[in-house]
């Protein structure tokens, strides 16, 4: 009989254990995605156009084979499965809070029509909660972490060539839906895309990106993420990869924080909305939707902090030193929720992902695990001269400062007409934020 394999987070065939698995039990599988509105509904428009792509694309790679149905898995899945009289369903496991729920609730619903559910492999090298303390209790800590997640190891990449199984015909399919509009430009989507961008960075980025990596103004990271996010690629293909070079180290590093972030969030699922650390349910915020919604423009008179905000509504896309400093610029210059700003960028993010999303921005305000203490507060303008030193990532995202040259940028001795005077004196509210930490 032949076997579903039912796509999630890994749209792409290669190093998929998942489908090695299947084939082991069938080599007649059935390639289904369920469009399912619990999911694409609250999503950011980016994330979905770049997922309709991928979509389309993993439909290219399997001939036109992929079954596209819509609706409740619960339903749908039992319906696919049944349709081609499959014996089994096989997916990678998902790891996030709704997407346990929801696979609880598929699993149940085909153990009643006898049809067997079987997990293999995760979009992580290590799946969340195999790494524990020795008695048992998840890190809270990365530093710990990364080395019991080092010493833990992962399987080489699952050789899965092209002509491992035959695809089966689906008995119906939707059309891909056409992407919503998006005014951001957004990365070439798929499983080739990805590879192809992997590989151009191993040539050229991978020896210099333990300097490069905290250089907005560089081109100095893989750019990865929204292939990670769809599992267009796998992590173990890249750290496979990757040797013992001080960049090298640092980018298996990075990929430990995603790790990390999803493991923490598969202990306490409720931290995707919750603080980490409940000492902080007592923090005093401003209600200020005035200045939430300059911030949101990149219109806070901050030259750093306007150019990634800008990023995020060019490119769905923003630096991760610079994703920190607007963080920490919303939540502590602005005294708003660090949930707002999080809201905010899973909207437009084309790499949204609840666990490294709402854990980093759970960092950068001190309530998260690991937190960046709560007295280290980003100065922007420092930042922006440090990280941006002749000021050309600012000039590239913020149009009224382009006839500013070098880093004058981010200190604005002669303030264009045209960009505003900071909103706020981050001198003072840094002391406001002290105070309000101290409180708690
Ligand atoms: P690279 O530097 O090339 O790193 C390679 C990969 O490692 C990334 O693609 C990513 O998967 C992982 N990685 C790197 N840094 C981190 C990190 N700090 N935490 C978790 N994973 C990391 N990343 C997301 O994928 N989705 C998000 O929604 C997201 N939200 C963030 C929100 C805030 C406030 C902050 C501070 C960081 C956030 N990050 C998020 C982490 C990081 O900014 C991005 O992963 C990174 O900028 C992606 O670019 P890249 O692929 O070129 O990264």
């Amino acid at each position: 009989a032949p076997v579903v394999l039912w796509f999630r987070r890994d749209l792409r065939l290669g190093d998929h254990a998942a489908l090695l698995e299947a084939s082991r039990h069938s080599r007649h599988v059935l390639a289904l995605y369920v469009l399912d509105d619990a999911l694409l509904k609250p999503g950011g428009a980016p994330r979905t156009a770049f997922l309709y792509g991928c979509l389309e694309k993993l439909n290219e790679q399997l001939g036109g084979r992929l079954m596209l149905v819509r609706g409740d898995p619960a339903v749908e899945v039992v319906r696919a499965a049944r349709s081609v009289g499959a014996a089994a369903v096989h997916v990678s496991t998902d790891c996030g809070p709704y997407g346990r729920r929801r696979d609880a609730s598929v699993a149940k619903a085909l153990a009643e029509n006898n049809i067997d559910w079987v997990e293999t492999g995760s979009p992580y090298a290590v799946t969340p909660g195999r790494v524990t303390k020795p008695d048992g209790d998840p890190y809270r800590v990365f530093t710990p972490f990364h080395r019991a997640w080092t010493a833990h190891g992962w399987r080489a990449p699952a050789d899965t060539g092209p002509s491992l199984v035959d695809w089966v015909e689906p008995p119906r399919s939707l059309k891909v839906p056409r992407p919503p509009r998006v005014d951001a430009e957004l990365p070439e989507p798929g499983e080739r895309a990805a590879l192809d961008a992997w590989h151009a960075f191993l040539e050229d980025g991978a020896e210099t990106y333990d300097t490069d990596r905290d250089r907005p103004d560089l081109s100095g990271t893989t750019r990865l993420s929204p292939y990670l996010r769809w599992g267009c690629v796998h992590p173990r293909t890249l750290l496979a990869d990757l040797g013992d070079s001080a960049g090298a180290k640092s980018l298996r590093s990075e990929l430990c924080w995603r790790e990390f972030h999803a493991d923490v969030l598969w202990h306490r699922p409720e931290t995707a909305r919750e603080n980490y650390d409940r000492r902080f349910d007592g923090m005093e915020y401003d209600d200020d939707r005035e200045a939430f919604d300059r911030w949101c423009a990149g219109r806070t008179g901050y030259p750093i902090v306007d150019a990634g905000m800008r990023q995020l509504l060019a490119e769905g896309w923003m630096h991760n030193r610079v994703r920190m400093v607007v963080a920490s610029f919303l939540v502590k210059d602005l005294h708003q929720p660090w949930w707002l700003g999080a809201r905010h960028f899973m909207k437009h993010l084309v790499d949204g992902d609840l666990a490294s999303n709402q854990l980093n921005w759970q960092w950068v305000a001190g309530c998260g695990t690991d937190a960046a203490p709560y007295f280290r507060i980003f100065n922007p303008t420092t930042q922006g001269e440090k990280f941006d030193p002749d000021g050309d990532y600012v000039r590239r995202y913020v149009p009224e400062l382009r006839s500013v040259a070098g880093k004058a940028v981010h200190t604005l001795k002669d303030r264009p007409e045209d960009y505003p005077a900071p909103m706020v004196d981050h001198a003072h509210e840094r002391r406001v934020a002290l105070e309000r930490y101290g409180k708690l």
